[in-house]
């Protein structure tokens, strides 16, 4: 039987289980301990970021953060459209309104124009959101600087949605420590994984330690349990935070295998018809956590929907670019500014085998399957159009 090749799946290092043992070996099992501080250090020297707070998932960071910036019932927050569920749910959680923002074509990420756009509007009537959350997508940094100055004009509080481009670089920096807060996941199919798990970062210290503080059942300092807010059980293990030391070792080199995937891709690729793959930024280095192309069925031959398909017989896993948020039937009712990008992103895009693992084989019978679909689809082409 033909292996499945999957699209992202978890790659661990020779490092993993030696801090797993320590944790077996102290009995540090639980939501505490000395891997959970290391790992929070580590990432803090890894990334950059002031403070950060291990926690059970990138989602979790996501309610963490909105939370900590107040945001309540009512009240609106901005957010990219062209992402996972995961960026925007947190927001209903809290009883809260997204309202979505479309890409644009360099990055695939938040259009700052559009973004400016908006605030200005909302500031005349009156109406500024409460937080906009910006998302980095499949391991590039959407443009952080006009997004930054258009919410500090505005005083509106940036959370940036990291979960996909931890080990990525806006202007030699990492995205996820610029914004008031930042969040990063540790999922199985991410760059680098816990099994599951998250981090949220900012440089200021309360508020991490206020994040620390929400994820252990806001449990206030009194010998009995005594609670005067409302928490939740958001912590990382202390099993987990060492899988995560281990795998913190090896980022550098997962983001070489990745971009090599992307770089192998390219090259065999890039020159078919109706092929082209996402672009990449000049303010910074994208990790190519997946590789994405967009199919144009003109050129092409047929569309991208038909080359899932041949390649899903062949058991290679693909996947469409994410549906944007303002198409979900969940959303229906939300606001969208723009949507034409995102959504053309999503009718075309497709994202290719991605993992740090896979070998060169394995992205050769990728390729060699695509180029089929593309050598069919062109003799159809030509057939057609000669009859
Ligand atoms: C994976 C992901 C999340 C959620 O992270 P979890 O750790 O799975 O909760 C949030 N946002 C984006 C963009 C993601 O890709």
């Amino acid at each position: 039987m033909t292996k499945p090749i999957l699209l992202s799946t978890p790659h661990i290092g020779d490092r993993e289980l030696e801090f797993i043992k320590e944790a077996f070996d102290t009995n540090w099992i639980a939501p505490v301990g000395p891997h959970i501080d290391a790992f929070e250090q580590e990432f803090c020297e890894i990334t950059g970021a002031g403070h950060a707070a291990a926690v059970s998932s990138g989602t979790a960071a996501i309610h963490l953060s909105l939370q900590l910036i107040g945001v309540k019932p009512g009240d609106e927050v901005f957010c990219s459209t062209l992402t996972f569920v995961a960026t925007a749910n947190p927001i209903i959680y809290l009883g809260a309104k997204p309202v979505f923002i479309d890409s644009d074509r360099t990055s695939w990420n938040m259009n700052p124009d559009l973004l400016r756009e908006a605030l200005e509007h909302r500031a005349r009537i009156g109406k500024l959101p409460k937080a906009v959350v910006v998302v980095h997508l499949y391991g590039q940094s959407a443009d952080i600087n006009p997004i930054l100055e258009a919410c500090n004009q505005y005083e509106v509080p940036l959370i940036e949605d990291a979960a996909e481009a931890l080990g990525a670089t806006y202007k030699g920096r990492s995205p996820g420590t610029f914004g008031r807060i930042g969040i990063y996941s540790f999922n199985g199919n991410k760059i680098i994984t816990t099994s599951g798990g998250g981090m949220l970062v900012s440089d200021e210290p309360e508020l991490v330690a206020k994040a620390r503080f929400l994820a252990t059942q806001a449990r206030d300092p009194a010998p009995h349990y005594q609670h005067s807010e409302i928490g939740y059980n958001y912590r990382l293990s202390n099993v987990l935070a060492g899988i995560g030391r281990g795998q913190l070792r090896v980022l550098n080199e997962r983001v070489a295998v990745r971009r090599r995937n992307y770089e192998i891709y390219a090259s065999a690729l890039g020159n078919l018809p109706g092929i082209k793959f996402m672009p990449e930024a000049t303010f910074g280095r994208a990790t190519r956590w997946l590789t994405c192309l967009i199919v144009d069925p003109k050129a092409f031959g047929t569309n991208r929907e038909q080359v899932r398909l041949a390649l899903a017989k062949q058991q290679i896993e693909t996947r469409p670019v994410w549906k944007p948020l303002h198409l979900q039937p969940v959303f229906a009712e939300c606001e969208c500014i723009g949507g034409e990008v995102a959504e053309d992103l999503f009718e075309r895009g497709l994202c290719l085998p991605s993992g740090s693992n896979l070998t060169t084989q394995d992205l050769d019978r990728v390729i060699q399957a695509i180029t089929a679909v593309s050598t069919d689809a062109q003799k159809t082409y030509t057939y057609l159009s000669q009859s």
